[in-house]
C-alpha cells in the first residue's frame, strides 16, 4: 500500500544526550568535522543510510543504541564538549562584534538557497552561492538575517533515460524530516505572514527558521491549509511554472519577506536590519514593502520613502545572460499591484521602477537598480560587463562611469576544502611553513591528492552504476562499473548546469581528437561530468544526451563518464577528487563561477577561458588560460578556435605536466603548482574575503547612508527627495553657456597647466545643487574622448543664468588633446554625482 503523504517523527533522546538534537538542527555541523564524527560514531550504518543527515539518523536509530550510548560517559562527554563549542561559537564575538559603524542587523534576500544537501532548496550556483554567503557571514558573526522560500519539492532530481535523455522527479519533503522550526509567538501559536492577491484574496505563508550557525534563515511556506488551492502551490518548486506562478513567488519572497523579517525581529529580538541586500533581481519586492512601510507609519510620501529605502538597499546583480534576467508582462505586475497589496503605493510607481526599452516588459533587474543606491556584479571582469549592459539608465554617461562596482564571489572553505587539505595546510601554517607551504613535502602533497583522487573514482563507479540501474540495465550487465576510471590517471572535471553559454559539449567538437586524449596509451585523461539542464530547456537536454551517448560508447566509457544528478553531496568529491577544472562557457557571459574556485581550495588546477573570477586571479602558474577568440561572430568558427585551444593545452601543457614524474614517482613540476595554488588562490577565493568585502564597503556605508536620511524624523530623506524634484524640474533648463580655456592654448607642453572656465544656465538651481567638473583627454578623430581627467570646477561668481565656473589643471597627455565641461547634480545624500543618471553637456 502506498502512504498518502510521509511525515516525521522525532525520536525522543535520553536526557544525557539532549544536546544531540541542537546539534542536528543548527547547520553549523555541516562544516564542523568534529559534529560530523560525533554523529556518525552514533551508529556507522544508520549515518551512512541517511545519507549523513544528523535528524534523519536520530529518527532512524534504535532506542537500544541510544540508551547504550547515554549510558558510555565517553560519549556523553564527547557531547558535551561539541555542544559547548557550538554555544561558544554561537554567542561568542567574531570579526564583526566591536568594529565601528556597521549596520546592528542586514537582510540578505535570495531566491534560493544551498546550504546542504539535507536542505536541498537551490538549482546551482546562486544558490550555493547565497548558502556560502551566511555560512561565511555566521563565521565573522555579521547579524545577517536571511529570507527565501521554502519550497515543496526544491528543485528537480535528473536521472537518465536509457536514451539518455534527462528524466525529471520531484520528491516532495517533509518540513518535520528537515532541520527548520516554525516561527511562532509568544503563546508558541505559528506566526502567519499575510499578502494580500487580487480580488481580495489573501496569501498566507508560515515561516520554517533553519539556522546556518549564527544566522536565522526564514523560509517562507504557503503549502497551508488555510490557502485556496492554487495559492497553496506557489511553493511548490523552484524556478517551475509560467510567470504568474513566479511574481506570486517573487512578491512572496519579497513583501511576505519583509513582514517575516519584522515578525522575526519582534519574537526574537533581533536587532532590525538597518541595510537590505537583493540577492539578484527575484526578491526586488522587498524595496516595494519597505516603502509602503514608511508611507503607512512614518508618515512619508512615496518620493521620500524611496529617497530612505534607496539608501539602506545593495542590489546584486549575477549574470549578464538576457535570458537570465527576470522580466514579466506590464499587464500581470498591474494585475497584482493594483489591489490591495501595498497600500499608499500607487501602481503606476510601481510600474516605473521596472521600466524598461521595451514598453511592455517589467524588468527586475532594472528595479532592483533603481530600489539601490549601491549595486554590483560579482567579478570585475562582471561589473565592467554590467556597466555596459544597464548604462541605458544612466544615459549621457560613458560606461566606465555607470555606478556598479564589483565583489568577486567567493566559497566557503570549511564547506568545501577537503578536511585533509585543511589539516596539512592549518598544520604546515602552524608551524611555519611560509607562503608558499615550503613545510610540506611534494611527496605529501601528491599523496594526498591521490588519496582525493581514488576516493572520487569510488563515487564515480558508485555512481555510473547506479545511473545504470535506473537506466535499466541488470546487475550481472554492470561488472564493467567497478573497472572504470583509474586512481592513477589524470581527472579533470566539468560539472555545472547547462545553459547554451556554458558550452558542455565543447569538448566533443572534435571527437577523434577527445577520443585520442581518454585513450592515450601513456598520457590518458579522464573525465567526469554533471550538470542539470533546466527542465524547459530542450537544448540543453539534447547538449546532455549528447554527452551521454559519447560517453556509453564502450571503447571511451571507462574514461568519460556522464554522472546524473549533479548536486552538493555529489560536488564535493568532484571538487576534492579532479585534478583539473574545466571551464569553457562563451567569454564573457559567466558573471563569476565558483566551482573552479571550490576545486582550487583543494588543490585542483584551473583550466579555463578567461572569464568571470579566472579572469581577475588567473596568475600563470595556477592553472592555464584557453585563449578566446573575442570577437569572432559566427559561433561555429569560435567554438572551432576554442575548442582547439583547449585539445592543444591538454596535449602540449596538462598532460606531460602531470605524467612528467620524477625518480620518487612524484610530478615535481605539477605539485609545484598545486602547492601555489593552495598557498595563494585559497586565501583569495574564501567566501570570507568576500563577506568582509561587503561589509566594509557596501553594508558599512550603505548603513551609514541609512542613518543619515532617517535620523531627525527622516529629514534626510525629506531634503533628497526635495531635491531630486526641484532637479527635475530644473533640469530641462540647464545648460552650458560659453566655454573656454586659457594656457594650455600658448603652451601646449605635457603637465603645463591649462584653466577651463564656463558660464553655466543653472535654470534656477543653486550653485551648491551642481557639481560642475571639466574633463580632458585625449581625443579621436570623431572628438570623442578617452583616457579622460575630470577636474571640479569651482564658483567664481555670476548669477541669473550666468554662473561663472573654473577650474585649473595640469595638461594629463601629449597628443592631440580634447576638453568639455558637465553638469552634474551635487547632494551629498547622494552616493556618488552619477547616480541619478542626470548630466548636462554643451550643446
Ligand atoms: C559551486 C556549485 C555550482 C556553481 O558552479 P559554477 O561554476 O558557478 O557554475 C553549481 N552547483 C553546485 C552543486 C555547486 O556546488
Amino acid at each position: 500500500m502506498r502512504a498518502l503523504r510521509r511525515f516525521s517523527v522525532r525520536a525522543q533522546l535520553p536526557a544525557a544526550l539532549a544536546p544531540l538534537q541542537d546539534l542536528a538542527t543548527n547547520l553549523r555541523w555541516t562544516w564542523h568535522g568534529p559534529t560530523q564524527d560525533l554523529f556518525a560514531s552514533v551508529d556507522e550504518a544508520a549515518w551512512r543510510a541517511s545519507g549523513g543527515d544528523p535528524v534523519r539518523l536520530l529518527g532512524e536509530v534504535s532506542p537500544t543504541r541510544l540508551s547504550e550510548l547515554a549510558a558510555d560517559a565517553g560519549f556523553v562527554g564527547r557531547v558535551g564538549e561539541i555542544a559547548d563549542d557550538l554555544r561558544e561559537y554561537l554567542s561568542g564575538p567574531r570579526w564583526y562584534q566591536g568594529r565601528e559603524g556597521l549596520p546592528a542587523g542586514v537582510g540578505y534576500f535570495s531566491m534560493e538557497f544551498g546550504v546542504s544537501e539535507v536542505l536541498p532548496n537551490y538549482s546551482g550556483g546562486l544558490g550555493i552561492l547565497a548558502g556560502d554567503h551566511l555560512k561565511a557571514a555566521s563565521d565573522l558573526g555579521v547579524p545577517l538575517i536571511a529570507v527565501g522560500l521554502l519550497y515543496r519539492s526544491g528543485y528537480f532530481r535528473q536521472s537518465l533515460s536509457l536514451d539518455g535523455w534527462q528524466q525529471e522527479t520531484y520528491p516532495a519533503l517533509d518540513p518535520q524530516g528537515l532541520p527548520l522550526h516554525l516561527l511562532a509567538d509568544s503563546g508558541g501559536a505559528p506566526i502567519l505572514v499575510h499578502v494580500a492577491m487580487p480580488e481580495g484574496r489573501v496569501l498566507r505563508a508560515r515561516v520554517w527558521v533553519a539556522s546556518v550557525g549564527r544566522v536565522p534563515l526564514l523560509l517562507l511556506d504557503a503549502d497551508i491549509e488555510d490557502n485556496d488551492a492554487d495559492l497553496r502551490s506557489i511553493t511548490d518548486r523552484l524556478y517551475g511554472g509560467d510567470a504568474e506562478h513566479r511574481i506570486r513567488q517573487e512578491i512572496l519572497v519579497g513583501i511576505g519577506g519583509v513582514r517575516a523579517v519584522r515578525a522575526y525581529c519582534q519574537v526574537t529580538g533581533h536587532a532590525a536590519p538597518e541595510v537590505f541586500h537583493t540577492n539578484e533581481g527575484h526578491a526586488g519586492f522587498l524595496g516595494l514593502e519597505r516603502m509602503r512601510e514608511l508611507v503607512t507609519s512614518a508618515g512619508l510620501d512615496i518620493d521620500q520613502a524611496l529617497a530612505a529605502v534607496r539608501a539602506g538597499t545593495v542590489f546584486t546583480t549575477h549574470t549578464p545572460v538576457p535570458a537570465g534576467i527576470d522580466r514579466f508582462p506590464l499587464g500581470l505586475v498591474q494585475h497584482y499591484f493594483s489591489g490591495d497589496l501595498l497600500p499608499g503605493i500607487e501602481t503606476d510607481r510601481v510600474l516605473a521602477l521596472g521600466r524598461e526599452p521595451d514598453p511592455d516588459m517589467f524588468n527586475m533587474a532594472h528595479m532592483g537598480l533603481r530600489l539601490a543606491q549601491r549595486s554590483n556584479g560579482v567579478s570585475q571582469l562582471h561589473g565592467e560587463v554590467s556597466r555596459g549592459m544597464f548604462s541605458s539608465l544612466w544615459g549621457g554617461f560613458d560606461a566606465p562611469e555607470v555606478p556598479i562596482g564589483s565583489v568577486t564571489n567567493g566559497v566557503h572553505g570549511p564547506t568545501w576544502t577537503a578536511r585533509e587539505i585543511a589539516g596539512m595546510t592549518a598544520g604546515a601554517a602552524a608551524a611555519g611553513a611560509g607562503p608558499e607551504l615550503f613545510g610540506v613535502s611534494d611527496a605529501l602533497l601528491w599523496e594526498m591528492r591521490g588519496t582525493l583522487r581514488s576516493r572520487l573514482v569510488n563515487e564515480v563507479r558508485r555512481r555510473v552504476r547506479a545511473s545504470w540501474l535506473e537506466r535499466g540495465a541488470s546487475e550481472p550487465e554492470l561488472g564493467w562499473t567497478e573497472r572504470i576510471f583509474d586512481p592513477g590517471v589524470l581527472t579533470i572535471g566539468f560539472a555545472r548546469r547547462v545553459p547554451t553559454y556554458k558550452r558542455l559539449t565543447l569538448m566533443l567538437r572534435d571527437p577523434e581528437r577527445l577520443k585520442a586524449l581518454l585513450l592515450d596509451p601513456e598520457r590518458p585523461v579522464q573525465l567526469v561530468i554533471a550538470g542539470k539542464s533546466h527542465p524547459a530547456d530542450e537544448s540543453g537536454k539534447r547538449l546532455i544526451q549528447q554527452m551521454v551517448h559519447f560517453a556509453d560508447d564502450p571503447a571511451v566509457r571507462h574514461r568519460i563518464v556522464f554522472l546524473p544528478d549533479y548536486d552538493m553531496s555529489m560536488a564535493r568529491y568532484l571538487y576534492w577528487g579532479c585534478d583539473v577544472w574545466l571551464n569553457n562557457p562563451l567569454r564573457p557571459l559567466e558573471a563569476c563561477g565558483t566551482s573552479g574556485m571550490k576545486s582550487a581550495l583543494n588543490g585542483g588546477l584551473n583550466l579555463s577561458v578567461r572569464d568571470g573570477w579566472w579572469d581577475e586571479l588567473y596568475d600563470g602558474r595556477n592553472g592555464w588560460a584557453i585563449p578566446t577568440a573575442d570577437g569572432v561572430d559566427d559561433p561555429d568558427r569560435r567554438d572551432d578556435i576554442e575548442a582547439n585551444a583547449l585539445y592543444d593545452l591538454l596535449t602540449s601543457q596538462v598532460a606531460p605536466l602531470f605524467y612528467d614524474r620524477g625518480a620518487d614517482g612524484v610530478p615535481d613540476r605539477w605539485t609545484a603548482l598545486v602547492r601555489h595554488t593552495l598557498a595563494t588562490l585559497s586565501p583569495k577565493v574564501q567566501a570570507s574575503r568576500m563577506v568582509m568585502d561587503y561589509v566594509n564597503d557596501w553594508y558599512a556605508p550603505a548603513a551609514a547612508a541609512a542613518r543619515v536620511v532617517a535620523s531627525d524624523g527622516y529629514a534626510g530623506a525629506k531634503e533628497l527627495a526635495n531635491f531630486r524634484a526641484r532637479l527635475d524640474a530644473a533640469w530641462p533648463s540647464v545648460r552650458v553657456a560659453e566655454v573656454d580655456a586659457s594656457g594650455a592654448a600658448d603652451t601646449p607642453v605635457l603637465g603645463a597647466p591649462m584653466t577651463v572656465r564656463a558660464t553655466v544656465d543653472l535654470g534656477g538651481l543653486a550653485a551648491t545643487d551642481v557639481l560642475v567638473q571639466a574633463v580632458v583627454g585625449r581625443a579621436d578623430d570623431h572628438d570623442e574622448l578617452t583616457g579622460t581627467v575630470v577636474e571640479p570646477m569651482t564658483h567664481v561668481g555670476g548669477s541669473g543664468g550666468a554662473d561663472r565656473f573654473e577650474a585649473t589643471m595640469p595638461l594629463p597627455h601629449a597628443g592631440v588633446l580634447g576638453y568639455t565641461v558637465r553638469v552634474l547634480p551635487a547632494n551629498e545624500l547622494l552616493a556618488s554625482p552619477v547616480e541619478l543618471g542626470k548630466v548636462v553637456l554643451p550643446a
